[in-house]
């Protein structure tokens, strides 16, 4: 029988894959391989740590949760527009010079548009 941090990392890593869609707790169980009450533990303490929000949903007629990730994985979508990719001082660039990314307006912007746009896409949590 797998450990508990292990179920726990496992169920994690299924509702972070799943993304903004999320995934109804009995579906989870089933794939972790968890009875509902193990399942309602992991839930619960993953809730209290920060890292998912329990949303009640009604499926056939029953109440239940729907699992969502607070953190998504970083996806390639997320960094294609960084300024750094395309830009001509990259090579100059670096701690300590004249050019920096702690000095840049451009990464800065950038990083601030992403947070924004982050924002504006989970309802502004
Ligand atoms: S931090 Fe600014 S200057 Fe440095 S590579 Fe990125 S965009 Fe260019």
């Amino acid at each position: 029988m797998p450990k508990q941090n292990d179920l726990e990392q496992k169920a994690l890593q299924i509702i972070m894959n799943e993304g903004r869609r999320g995934i109804l707790q009995s579906e989870l169980w089933r794939r972790i391989n968890a009875t509902s009450r193990e399942g309602s533990r992991i839930s619960i303490r993953l809730e209290r740590r920060g890292l998912i929000r329990r949303e009640r949903e009604l499926h056939n007629g029953r109440w239940t949760y729907r699992l969502y990730s607070k953190k998504q994985p970083l996806s390639i979508d997320s960094i294609l527009n960084c300024p750094c990719l395309t830009c001509e001082e990259s090579d100059r660039c670096g701690g300590g010079g004249r050019i920096s990314p702690n000095e840049c307006e451009k990464l800065t912007r950038w990083i601030l548009e992403s947070i924004m746009k982050e924002k504006a896409q989970s309802g502004g949590e």
